[in-house]
């Protein structure tokens, strides 16, 4: 997608290829469009851009955690150094309103790859209105399962509203690698997402609690959807090799 592209032409590109294409490949176009349908009104999503959006770097905003997730790519440029590719992820962003591109670089494009075979994404929000209101959190979460099991093979895991910049849950991700998608799995991610989300009673923004909650029950959610779409790719699995 090019950069000044508008989240209305984001979210007709993305429906036009979630029609078009195998469910497989755009199971990460699907998790953009949940976020996609409620981000502000329409008429900001005419207005707005991706570009604009991820560079705003400001962690209320719905777009980043779901496309780092997605292991997305920045292509930026520079009249000095030319072009380079750059990972969008939490090192992307410095501070609220700061991120790491140089000051003489501009955004060109995002590359959001399409999704691998069993491969699971979702993005959650919660707000005070489905439209026209701020995330008080919002998280993007990518699950690749060891092809035809239910064992992790990689976990991404980002949150917005936790904190002044987007946050991934790296030692949550890492240690629920290896491991079965079943309960034993679930008590433990909420465990050490309680223990890795940081937020002081004084942190901006308030709400504490009610945000480190958002953050076990958004897994919570994750877990579930995933879970069933195990079970219903296991059983037909089952029915054609018996
Ligand atoms: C009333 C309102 C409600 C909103 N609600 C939500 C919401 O619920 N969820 C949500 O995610 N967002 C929300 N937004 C934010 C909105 O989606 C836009 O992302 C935001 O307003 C930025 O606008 P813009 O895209 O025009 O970017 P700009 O204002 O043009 O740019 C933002 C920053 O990015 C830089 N920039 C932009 N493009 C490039 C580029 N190609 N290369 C280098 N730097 C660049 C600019 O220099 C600037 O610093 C809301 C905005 C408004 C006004």
């Amino acid at each position: 997608m090019g950069a000044v592209c508008t989240l209305s032409s984001l979210k007709e590109e993305m429906e036009r290829a979630v029609r078009e294409m195998e469910a497989e490949r755009t199971r990460g176009y699907q998790a953009l469009l949940q976020t996609l349908r409620c981000l502000a009104g329409k008429q900001i999503r005419n207005m707005a851009t991706i570009g604009g959006n991820i560079l705003s770097a400001n962690p209320k905003y719905d777009l980043n955690s779901v496309l780092a997730a997605l292991d997305c790519t920045l292509q930026v440029m520079s009249k000095e150094n030319g072009t380079r590719a750059i990972t969008l992820n939490e090192e992307l962003f410095t501070g609220f309103g700061k991120t790491a591109l140089r000051p003489d670089e501009v955004l060109l494009s995002i590359d959001i790859p399409y999704s691998k075979p069993w491969e699971f994404v979702s993005a959650f929000r919660q707000a005070q209105r489905r439209e026209f209101a701020f995330s008080i959190v919002n998280a993007g979460m990518k699950v690749l399962f060891r092809e035809g099991t239910n064992i992790v093979e990689s976990l991404n895991i980002y949150y917005g509203g936790v904190g002044p910049t987007l946050v991934k849950v790296g030692r949550t991700c890492q240690k629920l690698v290896g491991r079965s998608w079943g309960e034993e799995l679930l008590a433990d991610a909420c465990r050490l997402l309680e223990e890795e989300v940081e937020l002081s009673d004084s942190a901006h923004g308030g709400k504490v609690e009610y945000r480190k909650t958002l953050t076990t029950s958004f897994f919570f959610k994750f877990y579930m959807q995933v879970l069933q779409e195990l079970r219903e790719r296991v059983h037909i699995q089952d029915k054609h090799n018996p």
